[in-house]
């Protein structure tokens, strides 16, 4: 018996278990699980940054006949290159030369099954045994998971709240070796709502050309920023060190069920080329599942006929949603916002647990106010209990995975729905929080 549950055993149970406690699907389930069936108030979701279902957030009708068009061409039933096909590799190249001093061309370019896969397919070019990467806390869970999977140990650099989310460059200079593989920057900012300044990124390309290491710029909120600081791509800085720019049109075309993504390789030197990443890239796509042909071929007509005034419109909601959020958590005695946000569709707010009666942490919190209110706000830090011995290559691995986006003690709230539900929900919190506040 003993030796058949070693043969029929699944080696990789810690890792997967690991990895799927921590993203941000597993933790919105556990607190979903909490809302009262019988209660009469409506569930109000400000958990996760998909607002594709409500009404003000449907995408472009352009995007919606681009894909019925590609489909009844009848053209695109067949299989797709393994790294994309090639009008939507010019179109994405052209799309993100939008003000660069150098020009990508479609070699450049590997479409991806969002850019969830993005991540996927750099974590595993770029593991190898004993290597590290830099990523940022609070942070955006994927990235734990992945790195986990492939067994690539993860190195926080933090994000200062005090200086309006700002990278510590310090810290990455003296958390890099000869065993980092490179540093992730997330802009505009999931979980923070920020949006990097030129002069940080330029920093962020320094610090990394430094220490010999290439930049994986997660743009998947592209140019959604909404506030005085302007949204510069991280591969503006190209030629100071390689940048992988991770994208997908799933936030800024608001259809994150398509399953469009991208790899960008920026690299006017051709250090990535001589590495083997460019290669092993290809290798990997090789033998990995592409996103559907139909949808690889609308993506011309959607990044080229998409008008303006659609992302305007767009911006114009998340900005007016923002200050609402902001201004409505100010009311709230309990909760603080160290910085309006400028980008993406969340901010980041600290919970003054020591003000509240029986609420242990940010955790607590959330499953609380799931109970009680039905509204569903993501905790910094998710609590969870493994039910299997932890084995001492895996330790550091699953210690890791006691984390939401990393932050104890603090809430992550997307404003990306409609106005009036984002005011009925924090009107929700506010009275939760009067509710468990400490008796003076
Ligand atoms: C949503 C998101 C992704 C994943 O994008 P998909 O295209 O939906 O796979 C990746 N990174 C960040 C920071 C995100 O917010």
């Amino acid at each position: 018996m003993e030796s058949g549950a070693k043969r029929w055993g699944c080696q990789r149970k810690e890792e997967l278990t690991a990895a799927s406690a921590t993203t941000v699907r597993g933790c919105l389930n556990l607190i979903r699980s909490n809302v009262n069936k019988d209660s009469s108030s409506s569930v109000v979701p400000l958990g996760s940054g998909d607002p594709s279902h409500f009404p003000s957030f449907r995408t472009t009708p352009v995007a919606e006949d681009a894909i019925v068009d590609a489909l009844r061409s009848g053209k695109h039933n067949c299989y797709a290159p393994t790294v994309g096909v090639l009008p939507a590799r010019r179109a994405i190249a052209d799309y993100l030369n939008r003000d660069l001093p150098y020009k990508l061309s479609p070699d450049d370019v590997y479409l991806t099954v969002g850019c969830g896969q993005a991540i996927e397919v750099v974590t595993a070019v770029l593991s190898r045994p004993g290597a590290n990467i830099l990523l940022p806390r609070p942070g955006f869970p994927h990235y734990e998971a992945w790195c986990a999977y492939n067994r690539i140990e993860i190195r926080y650099y933090d994000l200062l709240p005090d200086k309006g989310w700002e990278v510590d460059l310090d810290a990455i200079q003296t958390l890099a070796d000869q065993n980092t593989v490179a540093v992730v920057i997330i802009n505009p900012g999931n979980p923070c709502g920020n949006v990097f300044s030129y002069e940080q990124l330029n920093k962020v390309a320094e610090t990394a050309r430094k220490i010999g290491i290439l930049v994986i710029a997660d743009e998947a909120y592209d140019s959604i920023a909404f506030g005085s600081t302007r949204y510069v791509p991280m591969r503006v800085f190209g030629s100071i060190v390689p940048v992988l720019t991770l994208g997908s049109i799933s936030k800024r075309w608001i259809v994150p069920g398509w399953r469009l993504g991208w790899i960008v390789t920026s690299d006017p030197n051709g250090i990535l080329q001589n590495s083997g990443v460019i290669d092993s890239i290809t290798g990997y796509l090789n033998i990995s599942s592409d996103p559907a042909t139909f949808i690889q071929a609308a993506i011309p007509q959607i990044l080229e006929n998409t008008k303006e005034e659609f992302f305007s419109n767009i911006i114009n909601l998340l900005r007016e949603c923002a200050d609402i959020c902001y201004k409505r958590i100010e009311e709230i005695p309990f909760l603080t916002c160290p910085k309006k946000p400028e980008g993406s569709m969340f901010v980041m707010v600290k919970l003054n647990v020591s003000m509240l009666e029986d609420i242990d942490d940010d955790m607590d919190f959330c499953l609380k106010l799931a109970k009680e209110e039905s509204v569903i706000i993501l905790p910094g830090k998710i609590r969870i209990s493994l039910s299997f011995p932890l084995s001492e290559t895996n330790i550091q691995r699953i210690k890791d995975a006691g984390r939401a986006v990393g932050l104890q003690n603090w809430l992550r709230i997307t404003f990306a729905v409609e106005s009036c539900l984002l005011q009925e929900g924090l009107g929700r919190v506010k009275a939760f929080c009067c509710r468990h506040a400490k008796k003076q």
